[in-house]
């Protein structure tokens, strides 16, 4: 099926800002609470959000075969589960309902009353009940900075990471969306030079920029998905702040990886862009340093170039950005995590979820963590408001943003701001 969603030379009738980040060409999935608190599936040009399950009981994607209620759910899972046809068809319908050159809806007053919001009108869900979060640690800059700071510098890779794309099993119950606060948590830390550890907030709370990809039903217990095969299941990508305390991370890590210095929050943008969206994208990935075992060797470009940025916003001052960096450096891109992931037979899930790992890049400015932007705290960056930050501070917001952009089209994520409160008190 041609992917005549992604046509570059599409208006639509819907107005779309120059710098938007959802222009038609995007069409991106979400489900949102609208004003009349019902729960729905939707998508965005612009800033209008758009009611799907309204439009499909209207009418507007007769001849895809769509079970009724497809849209009308509070997650994405079921439709994901349809698999790359239908997510082609559907987009490929909204593109031409919102074409400039169609008047079917835009001439509909009454229609257009049912099925579009504006952005303050809503509110953004998660958009798929994620049953397993898988993170991975693909960026060499990541692995040989952290390796650097806390093991040996000329061994800062261990032997396994240019032959394995390193991962461990993370926590989905702690996944919330773009907008939700998350505390500071408590838990075991060892303090420098002591002998015992001691109990109290983490002192060190750290971001993690990183993209995640949300998966369809991909494989039965046994069965691993080829290399090449693997993007036919992957639907789309979203932001991920993946929420670190290091000085949890530091004492617990031993010997099985992390635990709960990363799942007490982990946050999402609302939006899940699809592979599809993302096709004019793609770029050859970094060359490899060591030959790959067969099942991980891969024809053609699968990276993809997507601008990614993070600004810490203190309370009641403006936003400064920290990082600059790219999903085009990642090492290991995501149809080998995806191939790793299943050759041993474990199944994937529609709605499961897999993170990037931190996305750093080759230059101290664009790496994806305060521990390696500020080195563990030895080089603190400046604000606008003229404080210093080593890690986060009670009440800073992070706000990651993420775009691509070419030949004048600039297919967007939006953002996945949250704020971190301080420790948890019961009121
Ligand atoms: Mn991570």
């Amino acid at each position: 099926m041609p992917l005549s969603a992604n046509n570059p030379d599409r208006k639509s009738w819907l107005h779309v800002d120059k710098n938007s980040d959802f222009p038609i060409q995007n069409i991106p999935f979400g489900v949102f609470l609208t004003r009349d608190d019902i729960i729905t599936i939707g998508t965005r040009i612009g800033d209008t959000a758009i009611d799907l399950g309204a439009l499909h009981q209207l009418g507007y994607f007769e001849g895809i075969a769509l079970t009724d209620d497809i849209f009308l759910q509070d997650t994405l899972n079921d439709f994901i589960a349809d698999g790359r046809k239908t997510w082609r068809a559907v987009r490929n319908r909204i593109a031409e309902i919102f074409d400039s050159e169609n008047t079917r809806l835009k001439n509909n007053v009454k229609h257009k009353e049912i099925v579009l919001f504006r952005l303050d009108e809503i509110e953004m869900q998660l958009p798929v009940q994620i049953g397993d979060y898988t993170d991975f640690y693909s960026s060499i800059e990541h692995a040989t900075n952290v390796g650097t700071m806390f093991r040996d510098p000329d061994n800062a890779l261990l032997p396994n990471w240019l032959h394995i794309p390193v991962g461990y099993h993370g926590r989905s119950s702690s996944i919330v969306p773009s907008g939700i606060p998350v505390h500071r948590p408590q838990g075991q830390t060892l303090p420098t030079g002591a002998a015992e550890p001691v109990f109290g907030p983490s002192k060190l709370i750290d971001f993690e920029l990183e993209m995640a990809f949300i998966t369809t039903d991909a494989n039965d217990l046994g069965e691993p998905i080829p290399v090449e095969e693997a993007e036919e299941y992957i639907f789309g990508l979203v932001l991920l702040n993946d929420w670190s305390a290091r000085d949890i991370q530091k004492w617990e890590y031993v010997p099985l990886g992390p635990f709960l210095a990363k799942n007490f929050a982990s946050s999402i943008s609302p939006w899940i862009i699809t592979l599809d969206a993302l096709e004019p994208y793609r770029v050859e990935g970094p060359k490899t340093i060591k030959p790959q075992l067969d099942y991980l060797q891969y024809k053609g470009k699968k990276s993809f170039d997507i601008n990614l940025e993070v600004s810490i916003q203190p309370k009641g001052a403006k936003e400064s950005v920290v990082s600059k960096s790219n999903f085009k450096y990642m090492y290991w891109n995501m149809a080998q995590q995806l191939a790793h992931h299943t050759v041993n037979g474990c199944p994937v899930n529609s709605g499961d979820m897999m993170g990037s790992g931190t996305i750093s890049g080759p230059t101290p400015d664009s790496y994806g963590s305060m521990l390696e932007l500020t080195w563990k705290g030895e080089k603190p960056i400046k604000m606008k408001d003229g404080s210093e930050r080593k890690f986060i501070n009670d009440n800073d917001t992070v706000i990651m943003r993420g775009f691509c952009e070419k030949d004048g089209t600039r297919i967007g994520f939006g953002e996945v701001s949250t704020k971190l409160l301080p420790v948890y008190s019961k009121k």
